[in-house]
C-alpha cells in the first residue's frame, strides 16, 4: 500500500443505484469504510419514484435464473458465489416467474436500504455530487447510471472528451454470427476496400430482389415502434435516424442509404445484381457477433425480430440484443476505461453499471460489484486481476473495456454499443467440451446449441469458482 494511501480513509461511490449499492457492499465485506453518495431525495431523476437505494425503476424482473442454459442465469450464479447484496435482497423477496427471477420491487430496495443503513463501514450521504470528485478523495466510483444529473455529466464530459459520453444510445440489432446463412449471404468489404485492419471481405452481405425489398419496406413501415416518454423528447439526429423513419420518408431512401447495394457483388450469383443490400459488420474481437450496418430502430421487439427475418440468410438469425433508441448515460468505455474499470487518465476514479456501457439491473450491479473489489483491492495494495473472460463478469468487462473493435469506415462515429450479458461474448469452446448425445451420435434440431449453452455455462461458473478462490491472482492486468 502506498504511503499516501491512507486505509482508514473511505472509499467514495457516487450513485446509489444498482451498481453503487452493490459496489459500497462489495469494499464493506473487504473491511474498509465506505461513503455512498446518493441525491435522492434531494434531487430526483425522471424515471425514479422513490428514496429507496437500488430502486427498479421499470420492470421487476431479473431475467432468466437458468444457470444451466442462459447466460443472465450464469451471471446470477456468479454474483451469488461473490456474495452479492443485490442478489440476496432479491431472492429473500422473489415473486413468482416461471423461470425468470422477478422481485417484489418495493421489498426489494427497502432490504438493499436497510442492509446498506445497517452496515457500519457505509455512511449514506444523500447528496448531489456536482462536478468530478476532489483528488483528495482517492479511489471513487462513478454509478450515477443512465440518467446522471446534468451537472455531473457535463463534468464527465469535459474530462474525457466531447464524444466520449452519450446522452442517447441507438442501437442497431446484433446477430450470432452461426445463425446467418451463408449459403446465401457472403463476405465482402463495399468496393473491397481493404481499410486499416481489413481485408476486403470484413462485412456479410444479405442480398435482396427488387419484390423482397419492397416486402420489407411494407413490413418496416406497418411495424409496431415503441414510443418515447415524454421527458426523453424525440433524440434523431443525422446518420442514426430509425430505419422505419426512413423508409416512411420515402421507399428509396434505405437503397439509398444502409442498403445501397453499390461495389458489393453477391458471391453466390455473381451475374445477378442485387436490388438492396443489407450489411452487417463484426461487433467483437472474437467474431462471435455481427451488428446490422445502420438498422438502429425503435421497432416493438417481437416486430423487430420478426421483419429481419425477412432478410435473406437472417430467416434464422439468433439476436445478441435488438435495436432501440434511448435516453442513457453511457461512457466509450473501450477507449476509456481500463481492463479494470479505471479512467486512463484518472487512475483510481472508476466507472461502474450502466454508465460503463452495460444494460439491464443484474450487468449494471455485475460490474458494480467488480468496481467495489477492485477499488478494495487497489486500496488494500493487492490489486486483483479481472475475471477471466470465459465467465460471464469477464465476458461482459471485456465487452465494455477492449471487445469492441472500431468502426473503419465511419472515422470518428462511436461503433460501441451498450448490451447485455449473452453467451455471444463468450470466447468460443475448445473442442471437445461439448457434450454429444448419448452414445456420441448426432445432435438433432436445436440440441446442439443448446449443449453449446451449457458447456459455456459450466466453463463460466468452474472459472468463475476458481478466481474467486485463488489467492495468488495479485497481477494488475491492465
Ligand atoms: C426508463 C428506464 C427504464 C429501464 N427499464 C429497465 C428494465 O426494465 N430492466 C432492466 O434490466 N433495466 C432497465 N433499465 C436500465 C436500468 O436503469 C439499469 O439497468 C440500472 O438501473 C442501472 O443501474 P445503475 O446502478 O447503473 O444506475 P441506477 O440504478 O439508475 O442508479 C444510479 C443512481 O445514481 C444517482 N445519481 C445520479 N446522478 C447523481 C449525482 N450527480 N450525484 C449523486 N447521485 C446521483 C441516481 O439517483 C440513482 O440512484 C431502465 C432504464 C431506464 C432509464
Amino acid at each position: 500500500m502506498s504511503k499516501s494511501d491512507n486505509s482508514h480513509s473511505p472509499i467514495h461511490v457516487i450513485g446509489g443505484g444498482l451498481a453503487g449499492s452493490e459496489a459500497a457492499w462489495q469494499i464493506a465485506r473487504h473491511g474498509l469504510p465506505v461513503v455512498l453518495h446518493e441525491m435522492r431525495p434531494v434531487r430526483g431523476t425522471d424515471a425514479h419514484k422513490t428514496d429507496s437505494l437500488a430502486e427498479l425503476v421499470c420492470s421487476n424482473s431479473f431475467r432468466s435464473d437458468d444457470a444451466k442454459n442462459n447466460a443472465v442465469g450464469v451471471i446470477h450464479a456468479e454474483m451469488r458465489m461473490a456474495g452479492s447484496l443485490i442478489m440476496k435482497c432479491a431472492d429473500a423477496n422473489q415473486v413468482p416467474a416461471g423461470g425468470a427471477l422477478a422481485v417484489d420491487r418495493e421489498g426489494f430496495a427497502q432490504a438493499v436500504t436497510d442492509a446498506i443503513a445497517a452496515e457500519p463501514l457505509i455512511t449514506v450521504s444523500r447528496e448531489e455530487i456536482t462536478g468530478l470528485p476532489p483528488a483528495e478523495w482517492g479511489q471513487t466510483i462513478i454509478a450515477t447510471g443512465p440518467l446522471t444529473a446534468p451537472d455531473l455529466a457535463e463534468a464527465i464530459r469535459a474530462e474525457t472528451g466531447k464524444d466520449a459520453l452519450a446522452f442517447f444510445d441507438a442501437i442497431a440489432p446484433i446477430i450470432h454470427t452461426d445463425s446467418i446463412d451463408m449459403s446465401v449471404c457472403w463476405f465482402q468489404s463495399r468496393y473491397d476496400k481493404v481499410g486499416p485492419g481489413g481485408t476486403g471481405k470484413d462485412y456479410i452481405n444479405c442480398p435482396m430482389d427488387k419484390d423482397q425489398y419492397d416486402a420489407f419496406i411494407d413490413a418496416l413501415i406497418a411495424g409496431d415502434v415503441t414510443g418515447f416518454k415524454e421527458w426523453e423528447g424525440t433524440p434523431y439526429f443525422d446518420g442514426c435516424l430509425p430505419i422505419e423513419i426512413m423508409a416512411e420518408r420515402g421507399r428509396e431512401t434505405l437503397r439509398h442509404g444502409p442498403m445501397k447495394p453499390m461495389g458489393l457483388t453477391n458471391a453466390h450469383q455473381p451475374d445477378i445484381k442485387p436490388y438492396a443490400v443489407v450489411q452487417l459488420r463484426q461487433d467483437n474481437a472474437l467474431g462471435t457477433l455481427y451488428n446490422m450496418v445502420g438498422f438502429q430502430t425503435k421497432l416493438k421487439y417481437g416486430a423487430q425480430a420478426e421483419i429481419i427475418r425477412m432478410i435473406p440468410g437472417l430467416e434464422n438469425a439468433e439476436f445478441a440484443r435488438l435495436g432501440g433508441l434511448h435516453r442513457n448515460t453511457y461512457l466509450n468505455s473501450p477507449q476509456l476505461l481500463d481492463g479494470r474499470l479505471q479512467l486512463r487518465s484518472r487512475p483510481g476514479l472508476r466507472f461502474a453499471g450502466q454508465i460503463t456501457g452495460c444494460e439491464g439491473y443484474v450487468e449494471s450491479a455485475a460490474m458494480g460489484l467488480l468496481a467495489g473489489r477492485f477499488a478494495a483491492a487497489d486500496r488494500s495494495g493487492t490489486p486483483l486481476a479481472p475475471p477471466p473472460p470465459t465467465t460471464a463478469f469477464g465476458a461482459l468487462l471485456n465487452h465494455i473495456t477492449g471487445g469492441h473493435i472500431l468502426s473503419d469506415d465511419e472515422p470518428g462515429k462511436r461503433s460501441f454499443q451498450p448490451m447485455n450479458v449473452n453467451f455471444g461474448l463468450f470466447p468460443p469452446l475448445e473442442p471437445g467440451t461439448i457434450v454429444r448425445p448419448e452414445g456420441g451420435g448426432r445432435f438433432r434440431g436445436k440440441d446442439k446449441a443448446k449443449a453449446k449453452k451449457q458447456a459455456h455455462a459450466r466453463r463460466a461458473l468452474t472459472d468463475f469458482a476458481a478466481w474467486l478462490g485463488q489467492p495468488d491472482l495479485r497481477d494488475a492486468a491492465e
